[in-house]
């Protein structure tokens, strides 16, 4: 993601506490009441500018949707579809996935979402890559049991060495496509990263796996 300075962001983000949660620790383990309902929620990590979950969430209003974004000056991007969609369903936090486990407890989020998530290809990196272990059990510690993970990219590395982390963990790997673009599923999102790789010509491999007991 190329980062622009942008002074700006952090005023219009506290202008718009009702899109992005200013104080997402006081919700942990009530997030029903910040959506004023008991619909499943579907949180995506790392949602860069926005594109998939604003859209995910206009097509399923039965389900809540939080997109988590690290930088200021890329969630800005996010808040601009979400004050245009006006979506009910739908926050932001302006948080670092490290820290999930301040912002939600066990039972709270029903499925993740990583969509293109950054490859850090280096070994010595391996720890930030998002499907770490580290990282898969900060997830299954918020979520319901039997929770899934659904996850895309066009990294080829990062696709073979996630389904071997989701594997050492003992998550089910339910469904894996090693070309969606040309598979059958139905009801792809796509998100800004896909679009832009997909029309370079490259390939894009999704999985859906699950947390077991
Ligand atoms: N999901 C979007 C897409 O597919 O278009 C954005 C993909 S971009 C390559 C990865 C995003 O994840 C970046 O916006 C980055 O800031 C965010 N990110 C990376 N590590 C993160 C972390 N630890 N916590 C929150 N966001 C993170």
């Amino acid at each position: 993601m190329r980062l622009r300075n942008k002074p700006w962001a952090k005023d219009k983000i506290a202008q718009n506490p009702q899109y992005v949660v200013p104080n997402p620790e006081d919700y942990k383990g009530k997030w029903h009441e910040a959506f004023g309902n008991q619909q499943p929620l579907h949180i995506e990590v790392g949602t860069g500018k926005g594109r998939f979950i604003t859209e995910m969430a206009k097509a399923h209003p039965d389900i809540n949707y939080i997109g988590i974004e690290l930088f200021d000056s890329v969630i800005v991007a996010a808040l601009d579809r979400l004050i245009e969609a006006d979506l009910p369903n739908l926050k932001l936090l302006n948080v670092n996935a490290n820290d999930l486990a301040k912002y939600f407890t066990k039972n709270d989020v029903d499925r993740v979402y990583l969509n293109f998530s950054d490859p850090w290809p280096k070994t010595r990196h391996e720890k930030r890559r998002l499907t770490y272990k580290d990282f898969l059990k900060l997830y299954e510690d918020i979520m319901l049991d039997g929770g899934e993970i659904h996850f895309k990219t066009d990294n080829q590395g990062l696709f073979e060495y996630s389904l071997m982390s989701f594997s050492a963990y003992g998550m089910l790997l339910k469904f894996i496509s090693l070309d969606l673009h040309k598979s059958d599923f139905e009801g792809n999102m796509m998100t800004e990263y896909e679009q832009k790789f997909s029309e370079q010509g490259n390939r894009i491999y999704r999985c859906e796996v699950k947390f077991q007991p």
